[in-house]
């Protein structure tokens, strides 16, 4: 790993000690892999760390004989690597120090049978303490060294969607086009698909999370096709809707007001408001021109280690406000039954005075046969 990825890994591990202290606990211990991966940069699947309280604090990451060589690579010097025979949990617990304090731990990622296992191992004077939360609240806003690797991970999927155009689409099924699409973003450096991609033509398009048949996308209809891409760790995700054809006239003013929609949403998004309200900038524009009932999701969802992560743009998302370096999808959509879907997404960047756009894959209504 390179000496930028390990001293941006060290950051977060070093703010995350900052709201251990805060939370007033001794320690954090951190299994889930994603956030292991976070903290760390260590990219096997059997791995802990446990951040002590402070900038300063204890940093210790606990693996197995299998990774030893690996983690020379990928984890910081400033961690105190430890290679454990059994589970790394227990361990960790167990070899804490003896004057006791209070051990957070995810209550959200932890079975009552796991708990009561570290429970009967921690040192006399140590609590354990649920929380859950903590290394998620900071992956919220992305640092540079993430935001680039978002920024990559975007940028192939306007490759492959450039790709798509100049194929063509009629005449092939959902799920060849679904199955040559991942294969060629392999090809050209993703690591996998960050979901299962869609590709929807014609009526089956009128559901948000069609899954390809093997099914000849017809001419003169939608195709939606909704596909993200992992770089170095990071996904993307983007959707543009074709056309493959001559349309009628309703499709055709679906497209442009899912557009309007799309970007008063792109529009609305800065630091400053919550999630509910960008949603209702994007829906109010659906809703006045008749269409809200066929508008049933959430306008966009946090987007980084993972495909839906915190913050999300939905009427329930609640009072917080969005901060720069969030980093968000914006996709509404109009889907009715039986006829047809259009959907339109873009990854975005949150700044102070609004936001940056990822993906740049043109969202004029293309005609590709
Ligand atoms: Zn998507
Ligand atoms: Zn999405």
């Amino acid at each position: 790993m390179s000496t930028t990825a390990q001293s941006a890994a060290m950051a977060r591990a070093d703010r995350l000690g900052a709201a251990v202290r805060e939370r007033e606990l001794d320690a954090l211990l951190v299994s889930a892999a994603v956030n292991v991966r976070y903290l760390s940069g260590y990219t096997g699947s059997n791995g802990a760390v446990l951040i002590g309280a402070g900038e300063d604090g204890e940093r210790r990451f606990f693996t197995d004989f299998r990774y030893a060589t690996q983690i020379q690579d990928e984890v910081p010097e400033r961690y105190e690597r430890e290679i454990v025979s059994g589970d790394l949990l227990e361990f960790a617990v167990r070899s804490l120090p003896g004057d006791g304090g209070r051990l957070g731990f995810d209550d959200a990622h932890l079975s009552v049978k796991r708990h009561g296992a570290l429970t009967e191992q921690l040192p006399a004077g140590w609590e354990l303490v649920p929380a859950a939360g903590a290394v998620e609240a900071l992956r919220e806003v992305k640092d540079a060294d993430e935001r680039q690797r978002i920024a990559a991970a975007a940028a192939l999927v306007d490759e492959i969607l450039a790709w798509i155009a100049e194929r063509g689409l009629a005449g092939r099924t959902e799920r060849q086009v679904a199955i040559d699409l991942e294969h060629e973003m392999r090809l050209r450096g993703a690591e996998g698909p960050s979901f299962p991609s869609i590709v929807a033509a014609g009526a089956h398009g009128a559901r948000p999370h069609a899954t390809p048949r093997d099914v000849e996308i017809p001419a003169d209809t939608f195709v939606t096709i909704d596909l993200g891409a992992i770089v170095e760790g990071y996904c993307s995700d983007c959707t543009r809707t074709f056309a493959t054809g001559e349309l009628e006239s309703e499709a055709r003013d679906v497209y442009a007001l899912v557009l309007e929609a799309q970007q008063a949403g792109v529009g609305a998004v800065a630091a400053g408001p919550t999630g509910r309200e960008v949603d209702g900038v994007a829906r109010a524009v659906i809703a006045d021109a008749g269409y809200g009932e066929f508008f049933g999701h959430g306008l966009g969802h946090g987007v980084g280690l993972e495909i839906h992560e915190a913050p999300r743009l939905h009427k329930l998302s609640g009072d917080a406000a969005l901060r720069a370096g969030n980093v968000v999808t914006v996709e509404p959509g109009i889907y009715l039954p039986g006829r047809f879907g259009v959907r339109i997404e873009d990854l975005v960047v949150v700044t102070d005075e609004g936001c940056d756009v990822l993906s740049h894959f043109s969202k004029d209504l293309l005609v590709v046969d």
